[in-house]
């Protein structure tokens, strides 16, 4: 019996068997990016580790639905509903459009994501597209009494009405005087009261350009009640999965379920809640607020492969902290370097011997074919297969594991080394467990790299001195040539250059 797949469960604080509510199928929704700038590496973290659940749950035969929103308004500058638009505020200073700036970074944002190997989500949907969607659930939000008017006409979601309200993140509602260290808004009968939607009449960020008619008035959503609504609208009043950021614990996330359960009044709205850690840099969560982040182009333009990215957060729990320095991006780049030529090798055996295995096939069926031989080869099989599957199963039992990665990706390292395994063996196991880990491991290529002119005249000049038995001005082009980057070898026949990294 395969290990059944466990989860850490934050709304039970409880690693439990997963367990769909419909057998075989998983809905599953990731609170997607706001689209009001790059998203930085810690974002992407969180989009890499979410596809690597969606990766286990199918590798466990579920039948996965993906969707993913595009915050594109609703989302202010600060997640206590105050401050300007964040999409607003950008297309003001780049002096365009909110449209376009959402456009514009949509497009970066899945640039990325197809760089990193991510799997494109099932349904990716706008929150601009789903307004009416938004209304409708208020409307029941209202009709079921959890709503109120604030002076400043915004409609607010009454939290002292909704029993559960912070059950997801434990908040003590009871220290909630603490709340006088925030600032009182006086529109709000409690600090904790979030917007349902604002209206036009109170901002005070004039001129606002994304509006629309509502019954109660011309305005726009609030950021929360986006998520609840089209999850609903895609997977329905109840699912399985919803992820995120555990930044997104206290506040959106715990309004979220305050407005999906008071407008459907089923519980639990969401069984499973699987939040992500987050990408640290200098001790801080990554974050655009402390200036103090990285985008994976900026990684590029230094030199980077986006999956060694990929691979540096497959070394962490996706669920831990990471700490983000260029030195761990470095040694998970030369990690996977290092790999990609092991598995080159592995490859390159693996295609010679499934072609001499299918020209040995034929050869079997037009002669008798060999009984002695036929039985000493599955006998040879057997061995490795209990080998293969010993680390099939390891491996299984680490992401089954709520999503033990660096285990599985420890298990793939000592698949490499296993000197029992033959090196096609290998490259299948290693290919299988690439469903998960999303190396591209399949597409390993011999590099061809193009070697300066210079160069190539420079090692060829060296050539002639060796041949004259000229050491010294030999040895002073091998330096001339390490000052440009390049290593050079001496072999039987003349030499061998490599690119140093
Ligand atoms: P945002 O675009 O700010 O709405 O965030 C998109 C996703 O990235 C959310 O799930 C956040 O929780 C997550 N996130 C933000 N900062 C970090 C970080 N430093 N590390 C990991 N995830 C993060
Ligand atoms: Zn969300």
């Amino acid at each position: 019996m395969p290990p059944k797949l466990k989860l850490y469960n934050t709304l039970t604080r409880k690693k439990e068997i997963f367990k769909p509510i419909k057998k075989n199928s998983v809905g599953m929704y990731c609170c997607g990016p706001t689209v009001y700038y790059y998203a930085h590496v810690g974002n992407l973290r969180t989009f890499i580790s979410e596809d690597i659940l969606r990766r286990v749950l199918e590798f466990n035969g579920f039948k996965v639905k993906h969707v993913m929103n595009l915050t594109d308004v609703g989302h202010l500058i600060s997640d206590q509903d105050k401050g300007e638009d964040k999409i607003e505020k950008e297309a003001k200073k780049e002096k365009t459009t909110p449209k376009k700036i959402a456009e514009k970074y949509t497009k970066f944002f899945f640039n990325d994501t197809g760089k990193l190997n991510i799997l494109m989500p099932h349904v990716v949907c706008k929150a601009t597209d789903h307004i009416q969607d938004m209304i409708d659930l208020i409307k029941k939000i209202e009709k079921n009494r959890y709503t109120y008017q604030g002076k400043n006409s915004n409609i607010y979601f009454n939290t002292e009405k909704f029993k559960d309200y912070g059950k997801l993140a434990c908040l003590d509602l009871g220290g909630q005087k603490a709340g006088a260290r925030i600032k009182i808004d006086k529109n709000k009968k409690n600090p904790r009261d979030f917007v349902l939607w604002f209206s036009t009449k109170g901002s005070k960020y004039k001129g606002h350009v994304l509006k629309w008619p509502s019954p109660w008035g011309e305005g726009w959503p609030g950021w929360h009640i986006e998520c609840s609504a089209m999850s609903i609208k895609y997977l329905g009043e109840q699912f399985d999965i919803h992820c995120g950021g555990v930044d997104l614990i206290p506040v959106h996330h715990t309004n979220e379920i305050a407005q999906a359960e008071t407008a459907t009044k089923k519980k639990p709205w969401v069984k499973y809640w699987y939040h992500l850690g987050w990408l640290l840099f200098g001790k801080n969560k990554m974050s655009k607020s402390t200036g103090k982040i990285q985008t994976l182009t900026e990684l590029e333009k230094k030199g980077f492969d986006p999956l060694a990215f990929r691979y540096l957060c497959l070394t962490a729990h996706p669920r831990s902290e990471l700490n983000f320095t260029l030195e761990n991006l470095k040694s998970a780049q030369n990690s996977l370097e290092n790999l990609r030529k092991k598995v080159l090798g592995f490859k390159k055996e693996f295609l010679k011997n499934s072609n001499s295995d299918k020209t040995q096939e034929k050869s079997l069926s037009k002669k008798n074919k060999s009984i002695i031989n036929k039985k000493s080869f599955i006998s040879k099989e057997k061995s490795n297969l209990t080998t293969s599957s010993n680390y099939r199963e390891k491996f299984l039992n680490a992401i089954n594991n709520d999503l033990n990665i660096p285990k599985a990706l420890s298990t793939l390292w000592e698949v490499v080394k296993d000197n029992n395994l033959s090196n096609s063996e290998k490259y299948e196991l290693i290919i299988e467990f690439d469903k998960i880990l999303g190396l591209e491991l399949s597409e390993v290529k011999e590099e061809k790299i193009k070697i300066p002119k210079k160069i190539k005249e420079f090692a060829e000049k060296r050539l002639g001195l060796r041949k004259e038995k000229n050491w010294g001005e030999a040895d002073k082009l091998r330096n001339q040539i390490r000052k440009l980057g390049w290593e050079i070898r001496d072999i039987k026949r003349g030499y061998e250059l490599e690119k140093k990294r």
